[in-house]
């Protein structure tokens, strides 16, 4: 057995198949043109002609649209061409129905159940005598007796301005089709009074009211783009990926597409779970929605239909988009990205903290006692578990624990208690615990702590980003495992840019240098600064940061004593690459260009071996920096 290829086929015939132009054409919009050339001149089915009106429809009509949960829409064929919805209608007056009454109410009056029979089947539930689900016609018009017109003149108006928001544009009713389907619909009338004799309806319902909702609401003028951007906005739970406007609860529309899976496409809707596996819904205009959610929406229109009632190009389309792109919800493709993304130690990833020797030799040697996971995507029950898992193993080696989640798209409620314990779980063995980048999900903040809070435990402490909790980490390294005390100041003669000069240089140096003094927190350059000096730090550590899009200055580097400061922009004649700030009490010594300038001309010699040094210290922050971004 050979796996199938990773860049799929259909990419290269598709373009070349699209007309030549200037434009590049999508490799999405590319793949819908091929289907639709390759399924237009297939001519099987029959347009429906029970409801005399459709019968008048051109069955060469042929349009397919596809709408994102991110807003894009491709369309090829016939999609600006209006017909009316049919029973597309029933899933969304469903979901207007369980808004509207709530799920209690609405379940008394229809079941979920399959009812493997035609849409137009007369069987009721035996004993309940309630239809079997509201994607056939008896459910449909149970759901939609249920709609009271609140706001609005009568029912189908209410239910109209729903069938708006979802397409994001105001639509209208066919009258030719109403008036057509009024006429003949007996059958629909022959259901409806069932269901009002065995209770389906109220005892307040009439009967013949709600059956002309029902049509109306079937006579629904759609077009292709706008049944596509109704499918993706039960893809987008509720969202219209166009508008951005909620038209559903989330829990509406899990409902609502769980009754499209099991029963959207008739009797047969077991053969469609099992080869196209979206849930769908089909209308005997010739419309039919497929959706996958989380993902997209797909609408095809074109008349002719199968023994079943279900458009057959339509259903040739769905076939193929689904095999190709491979959307069956219960394909494997579908499992997420791995949610850890990275695992390191302090060994090969540091933080932005330059450290002195000696404390880089403990951090060599402690360093694999500090797990740093990078986490991404989506993290459900399945990431939450494997999560632990890591953490939780071989505990006995490590002392800090990180979780990141800079690159997290969402963390699923669920997970909240898992990810707590398992902050107790590694806590109670004497390890610390911390997340980062988190501010990005603050609903899971939110939950966590209210979790934390009601099982009487300390919050999970919090860093900015990763390189902050990595310092936190360093540092509790240091404090475990070191035994260093800070030089108060460190003499010239001990500075880096010193090394190799005699004491007459050193003594030289001197004379051209001025003393500085920055307080904690004082600000040393200005990124707009005029460039005329470097400096020599011999105290405290200086932190160097540019400021980010969003106005946060982000740390480049923190430097200790015995580095310099700002000598890469006097040396090059540039301009400073971020501004810096005393992050403790700071003494400097000042070379300025002039005093540079001179000692130059006075003694080439010295300035040699200054440069020879400066080049040094530039080639340890480089290797400072490929710890960073090598992780
Ligand atoms: N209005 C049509 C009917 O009730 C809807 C049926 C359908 O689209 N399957 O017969």
């Amino acid at each position: 057995m050979t796996s199938p290829p990773l860049v799929r086929a259909f990419i290269l015939p598709g373009m070349s198949s699209t007309p030549q132009s200037d434009q590049a054409v999508s490799p999405v919009q590319a793949l819908l043109q091929r289907l639709h050339d390759g399924e237009a001149g297939n001519t099987a089915g029959d347009v429906a002609s029970y409801i005399p009106e459709l019968a008048t429809a051109d069955p060469a009509l042929f349009g397919i649209c596809v709408v994102t949960a991110g807003g894009a829409v491709y369309e090829v064929g016939d999609t600006r061409q209006e017909f009316t919805i049919q029973s597309i209608s029933k899933p969304l007056t469903f979901a207007l129905a369980l808004e509207a009454v709530g799920e209690e109410v609405v379940r008394e009056h229809v079941d979920v159940e399959p009812s493997g029979e035609a849409f137009n089947s007369i069987t009721l539930k035996p004993g309940s005598g309630i239809p079997l689900n509201p994607m056939v016609n008896a459910g449909a018009i149970a759901t939609a007796s249920l709609i009271q017109p609140i706001g609005f003149e009568k029912p189908i108006d209410r239910i109209l301005h729903e069938y708006s928001i979802f397409a994001g544009r105001d639509l209208s009713i066919d009258e030719a089709v109403f008036s057509s389907e009024h006429r003949t619909g007996h059958r629909n009338r022959a259901i409806a009074y069932l269901m009002k004799n065995s209770g389906a309806l109220d005892d307040d319902a009439d009967v013949e009211e709600v059956v002309e909702t029902y049509f109306r609401q079937c006579s629904t003028l759609v077009n292709c783009r706008d049944l596509a951007t109704m499918a993706a906005t039960l893809a987008s739970t509720g969202v219209n990926p166009v508008t951005h406007e909620r038209v559903a609860r989330e829990d509406t529309v899990r409902s609502v597409l769980s009754v499209m899976a099991s029963c959207g496409m008739y009797d047969a809707a077991g053969d469609w779970l099992y080869n196209v596996g979206l849930p769908a819904k089909s209308g005997v205009a010739g419309g039919i929605i497929a959706v996958l959610p989380g993902q997209l929406g797909i609408a095809v229109y074109s008349p002719p239909l199968d023994e079943h009632g279900n458009s057959v190009r339509g259903v040739r389309v769905c076939e193929q988009l689904s095999e190709e792109l491979r959307l069956h919800v219960m394909s494997p493709p579908r499992r997420p990205a791995p949610p850890i993304r990275s695992l390191h130690s302090c060994v090969e990833s540091c933080s932005r903290k330059m450290r002195r020797e000696p404390e880089q030799h403990l951090l060599r040697d402690y360093g694999a006692r500090v797990r740093q996971l990078e986490l991404q995507g989506e993290i459900s029950f399945a990431a939450g578990e494997l999560i632990s898992n890591t953490v939780l193993k071989d505990v006995e080696a490590v002392d800090f624990t990180v979780l990141d989640f800079s690159a997290v798209r969402s963390v699923d409620s669920l997970v909240v208690p898992i990810l707590s314990g398992l902050v107790d779980a590694f806590e109670a063995t004497g390890g610390q615990f911390a997340f980062c980048g988190v501010r990005h999900h603050p609903t899971f903040i939110e939950q966590i702590s209210v979790e934390r809070e009601a099982l009487g435990r300390p919050p999970v402490r919090q860093f900015r980003d990763l390189d902050a909790a990595i310092e936190w980490a360093e540092d509790g390294l240091i404090e475990n495992y070191g035994d260093f005390t800070e030089p108060d100041e460190i003499p010239l003669s001990e500075h880096g840019s010193t090394a190799g000069m005699d004491e007459a240089r050193i003594e030289l140096m001197a004379q051209a240098l001025e003393r500085r003094e920055y307080p904690a927190g004082a600000r040393i350059y200005s990124e707009d600064d005029d460039v005329d000096e470097l400096l020599l730090v011999t105290r405290g550590m200086v932190n160097v940061g540019a400021t980010d899009s969003e106005g946060d200055v982000i740390r480049i580097a923190t430097l200790p004593a015995g580095m310099t400061l700002g000598e890469v922009a006097m040396l090059s004649g540039g301009t400073r690459i971020g501004s810096s700030e005393a992050a403790e009490d700071v003494v400097a010594w000042a070379l300025t260009t002039a005093a540079y300038r001179q000692l130059a001309e006075s003694d080439p010699g010295l300035i040699t071996l200054f440069l020879e040094n400066t080049m040094k210290m530039i080639s340890l922050r480089v290797a400072h920096l490929r710890r960073q971004l090598v992780r």
